[in-house]
């Protein structure tokens, strides 16, 4: 098993995830999570608002089996998008159809996603939703074409990993679109499984969409992206205000805000809440140097929980295992 498929499965472990939401962000986290609160999130924004950043919001939530937690997570979307207005910030909002009911209910989960594109619709504010897992790709286009028919301020994501996406992009090529490599792990029968595909995959896509001229988000922490877009746009003529680049919280921050200060549109993704456990494991499994945020934490600082500590040492004892195996 691979390094990047212990942390993927970790992800998907409940029990560890209901353990953590019960105390706190811990492990590192809190680098990567922009605070538990909607004060903390909208003091957050208003940092990165003064370095002409916008930010997309992403109110944390795995494992929604009931309906309670997904009208939970409702509200919690409606108070953020309540701030955002209030407050006069440059945000919009990122959601996960599965944190709404779309495990459980589908006509449940598109109610509540409508609930929200129609409030954040009247102020103005933007709601993407995010990708998850191949199984639930197509329910998520289903349920965003079928918003779409009333309401404008409704766009997606395109993972390069999937063999479907350059057709993706043509058949939604009048949404607001922000392309990704893709965070899942993928079987070789929809997915491209080697670093190199994916790479290739995910250039053709960007410049795809660029050339469609509708918004493109160019998400990633990779430098030769960021490098060959620049180019690309300069050399298509496309103005900057055509496409941006994204980031995640916490990643890369000084070359986030050189981006902005270079004059490119810039916009920090930023997840909040208690539930970043499952996030919090993807971001490890995507780039294992992301460990340094947890050693950091839990050996200077004394952490007071039995999952911090648990939690961490399996997590490095799974890696000194496996490091010896892990080609640089
Ligand atoms: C804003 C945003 C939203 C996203 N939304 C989704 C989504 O909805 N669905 C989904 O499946 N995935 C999503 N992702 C995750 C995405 O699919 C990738 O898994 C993730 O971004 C890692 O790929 P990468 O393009 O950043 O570069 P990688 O392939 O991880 O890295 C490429 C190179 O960039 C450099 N690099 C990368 N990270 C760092 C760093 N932290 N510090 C220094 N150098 C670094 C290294 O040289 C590395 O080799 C999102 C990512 C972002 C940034």
């Amino acid at each position: 098993m691979a390094l990047r498929d212990v942390f993927m499965s970790l992800s998907e472990n409940q029990l560890l995830n209901g353990m953590a939401q019960k105390y706190g962000l811990r492990m590192g986290a809190q680098s990567v999570v922009a605070g538990t609160t909607i004060p903390e999130v909208v003091e957050t924004i208003k940092e990165l608002n003064k370095a002409n950043i916008s930010c997309t919001v992403d109110n944390l939530g795995e494992f929604v089996f009931e309906k309670s937690a997904a009208t939970a997570a409702k509200a919690n979307i409606l108070e953020v998008i309540q701030a955002i207005h209030d407050e006069n910030l440059d945000a919009h909002i990122s959601l996960k159809p599965s944190q709404l009911g779309q495990d459980i209910d589908i006509d449940f989960c598109y109610e509540n996603l409508k609930e929200i594109v129609s409030v954040a619709h009247g102020y103005g504010i933007f709601v993407n939703f995010d990708m998850e897992n191949y199984a639930r790709l197509q329910s998520s286009f289903d349920l965003l074409e079928k918003l779409h028919v009333e309401y404008d301020n409704v766009g997606t994501v395109i993972q390069a990993y999937f063999f479907e996406s350059e057709a993706n992009i043509e058949k939604y090529k009048n949404f607001r679109l922000r392309i990704v490599k893709g965070a899942y792990k993928e079987n070789p029968d929809v997915a491209y499984q080697s670093k190199e595909d994916i790479d290739e995959a995910y250039l053709r896509l960007i410049e795809q969409h660029l050339l469609i001229g509708k918004f493109t988000s160019i998400a990633t922490h990779d430098h030769n992206v960021i490098n060959h877009v620049k180019k690309f746009v300069k050399d298509n003529n496309i103005p900057n205000d055509k496409f941006e680049f994204q980031m995640l919280y916490g990643f890369r921050k000084e070359m986030q805000y050189d981006l902005a200060k270079e004059g490119y549109n810039f916009c920090t993704y930023l997840p909040f809440g208690n539930d970043w456990y499952g996030y919090f494991m993807r971001r490890l499994a995507e780039r294992p140097q992301n460990l340094a945020l947890v050693s950091k934490q839990v050996f200077t600082k004394k952490t007071n929980t039995v999952i911090a500590v648990g939690a961490a040492t399996f997590l490095l004892g799974r890696l000194s295992k496996k490091s010896k195996k892990v080609k640089k």
